[in-house]
């Protein structure tokens, strides 16, 4: 639950873009940041040992799908994470080329972005886009374009760094893809010495019901990344490598505040929460919603497609209009969701979210949608500062 700045209460199914895995200020989250801050705020880990940065890659390590030891770099946002992983893929293969995906989204510096191909007001008037970068159709045409189009045409494999994927897309839409998907892109890069980056920035710790959504799949990465959820809202994020691929020198990459000590405590705390009963929250709560918003889109006209893992839920409307709509409509009724894709809400609540709330999330929904069904979009256009926002919303993540 969240209180807004006019004492509203809000039932959060959006957790500050898939962020609060652990809810709002968790206790055992802030008395984990409380003590630590009481010991240290900062000694950057780029230059010295901070053992609570250690701690924390090591538990990332166990963790980690990727069954080999591995070496871990943290950051305060998932883009530092991908622009490390680019680095490490380039460094360690001696390889120029990246693949990514159409309607993925990886971030906004420029090395994520250019990876981005989910909407292009992301590379608006910021071109040109990081060199070497070539894009597939994300889902079961991908593997195929890859070999009939890429290696053949534009880019020998022998080539090629890293396919770089988001093994549920985000921002683009919440799309699973079919699953096959992931292992025909593990065989693609198994066979050619390319480098496979799951990025779970967002899909991670959990949020799927399982610790990474990769493991819906039954593949492996080469690289994860994750963030969002990791710290349950203190800025961290981190690229965890096997460890034979971070064959680059010391100082080759670094960062001043990544694996900040205080984002460090937060995580420990997160992932003992989520080892400790959120995963399995996250697969019961989101199994219920999931059956709910099938429930609801069999009654409600305007709901189309209702695809999801765990409490990593789209939903598919037939114009953004619509869309927006509905997630203005949630809001006056009292529930935070958040547009994604093209006509899609998406809901990623906190993992912590409890058999009542998800009864009263579906309730809200389906009002909204009735709402908006009632009254036609136009009424719930949804204000951004001083312009009216429609189809042309602001930009999430
Ligand atoms: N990768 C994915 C899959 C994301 O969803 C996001 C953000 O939404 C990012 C990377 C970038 O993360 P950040 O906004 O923390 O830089």
């Amino acid at each position: 639950m969240i209180e807004d700045v006019d004492g509203n209460i809000l039932l959060d199914l959006n957790a500050g873009i898939a962020v609060c895995s652990t809810g709002h200020s968790h206790p055992e989250v802030v008395r984990a940041i409380a003590e630590q801050a009481e010991r240290l705020l900062h000694y950057s880990a780029s230059d010295f040992f901070l053992p609570i940065y250690a701690e924390t890659c090591a538990r990332l390590d166990r963790i980690a799908p990727i069954s080999g030891p591995t070496r871990t770099f943290l950051t305060n946002s998932g883009t530092e994470a991908v622009e490390a992983a680019i680095k490490l893929a380039r460094h360690h293969t001696g390889r120029q080329y990246l693949i990514s995906f159409i309607g993925s989204f990886h971030g906004r510096s420029y090395g994520s972005v250019s990876l981005t191909a989910s909407k292009a007001r992301y590379h608006e008037g910021f071109g040109p886009m990081l060199p070497g970068v070539l894009f597939a159709p994300y889902g079961g045409d991908g593997p195929g374009y890859i070999e009939d189009v890429i290696f053949k045409r534009l880019a020998p494999p022998s080539e090629v760094a890293a396919i770089v994927v988001e093994p549920v897309l985000g921002e683009g839409g919440y799309v699973i893809p079919p699953q096959d998907f992931l292992s025909r892109l593990r065989d693609l890069c198994s066979e050619h010495g390319i480098l496979l980056v799951a990025d779970e920035v967002q899909s991670g710790m959990g949020r799927t019901g399982r610790m990474w959504a990769v493991q819906h799949f039954g593949v492996e990465p080469d690289i994860v990344l994750a963030g969002k959820g990791i710290a349950s809202g203190m800025p961290l994020a981190a690229m965890i490598a096997r460890a034979d691929l971070m064959t680059w020198p010391m100082g080759a990459h670094g960062s001043t505040y990544g694996g900040n000590p205080v984002s460090c405590a937060a995580a420990l705390a997160t992932i003992d929460l989520i080892e400790g009963g959120l995963l399995a929250n996250a697969e019961r709560a989101g199994g219920a919603l999931l059956d709910g918003l099938r429930a609801v889109a069999k009654r409600q006209p305007l709901v189309g497609e209702v695809r999801g893992l765990g409490l990593m839920i789209g939903i598919e409307f037939e114009d953004a209009q619509t869309a927006d709509a509905v997630e203005v409509a949630c809001f006056l009724r009292g529930a935070l969701v958040l547009r994604a894709g093209d006509a899609v809400i998406r809901m990623a609540p906190p993992l912590v979210i409890n058999q009542a709330q998800v009864a009263t999330g579906l309730r809200i929904f389906e009002e909204a949608c009735v709402d908006v069904g009632r009254v036609g979009p136009k009424a719930f256009r949804r204000a951004v500062g001083p312009h009216e926002a429609g189809p042309e919303a602001p930009e999430t993540a």
